[in-house]
């Protein structure tokens, strides 16, 4: 059924390290005891997944995270009728599953997802909190614990592709950004096991190439790229390679911009 490695289901374990950016875990705890859904909004490889993954792990809920793209459906989320070994049988999708598991249901990228897909959201982002399956008349009421969270990237100026104000006002919204620099110092330090020491300068060209953003760059680097510099680094790779493939590369094709990209960094590193 769901094509996809775009689903992946995680047990409740140990809290995956985050380094919180303001009150965002309280806030988020308080709208799980309250059975509210939660909108992410900020730009890509900013620690939305992260965060999510992390909050799931402390309330000890089972996380269901869809990575929504333009071809996926409702069906995708809710289930399907199957055939197998001659008989057809029906089954829960992501979403199904969730809400009868009362784990957490992270739709990231929610805008992609096909308009069929915020029809079914409606009802269980109100107090009703019920999924009706229209292919098997069933009406699931959301197990204790269920709770909705999706993800969106504001800064894509697509007109066609943002939420509609009926689906939004439905959510409580936190906005992400970048970390800021000590933050994400330590973050990609951590996660890439390079010394901070050498972090520090790979995080100063990342502050100067989101500078960038909205005049040669659409976006700007994410710390998801940064961490892969460092990676590269911590492997051995030399760091102008490293940085080459990991922070300008990604983020151009453009040949003028990618040289005026490629100054900066002989400006951090020299
Ligand atoms: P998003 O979902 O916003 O696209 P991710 O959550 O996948 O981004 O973040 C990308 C990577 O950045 C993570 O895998 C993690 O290594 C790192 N990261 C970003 N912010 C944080 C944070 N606050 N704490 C820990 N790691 C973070």
């Amino acid at each position: 059924m769901n094509r996809s490695a775009t689903i992946a289901k995680e047990g409740a374990a140990a809290a995956p390290f985050y380094i919180e950016q303001g009150d965002e875990i309280a806030l988020f705890e308080a709208a799980a005891a309250n059975d509210l859904p939660v909108l992410l909004k900020g730009p890509t490889g900013c620690g939305k997944t992260r965060f999510v993954a992390h909050m799931a792990a402390r309330l000890g809920r089972p996380l269901y995270t869809v990575a929504c793209h333009d071809d996926l459906t409702a069906a995708d989320l809710i289930g399907r009728y199957l055939l197998k070994g001659g008989e057809t049988v029906w089954v829960d999708g992501p979403l199904t599953r969730a809400v009868r598991e009362g784990a957490v249901c992270y739709l990231d990228e929610v805008v992609e997802a096909r308009k069929d897909v915020t029809v079914v959201l409606h009802p269980l982002t109100d107090d009703r909190r019920i999924l009706p399956i229209d292919r098997t008349g069933e009406e699931i009421e959301a197990a204790p614990g269920f709770m909705l969270v999706a993800s969106y990237n504001p800064g894509y100026q697509n007109i066609l592709k943002t939420l509609k104000p009926s689906t939004r006002q439905r959510f409580l919204a936190l906005e992400f950004d970048f970390p800021p620099p000590e933050a994400e110092v330590e973050i990609v330090a951590r996660e890439s096991g390079l010394d901070a020491e050498r972090v520090r300068p790979l995080v100063r060209l990342g502050g100067k190439l989101r500078a960038l953003k909205g005049q040669d760059l659409e976006e700007g680097v994410s710390t998801r790229l940064i961490v892969y510099a460092a990676t590269l680094i911590a492997q051995g790779m030399k760091v102008d390679r490293a940085v080459e493939a990991a922070m300008i590369e990604p983020l151009t094709d453009d040949a003028d911009v990618k040289r005026g990209l490629l100054d900066l960094v002989t400006a951090v590193f020299g």
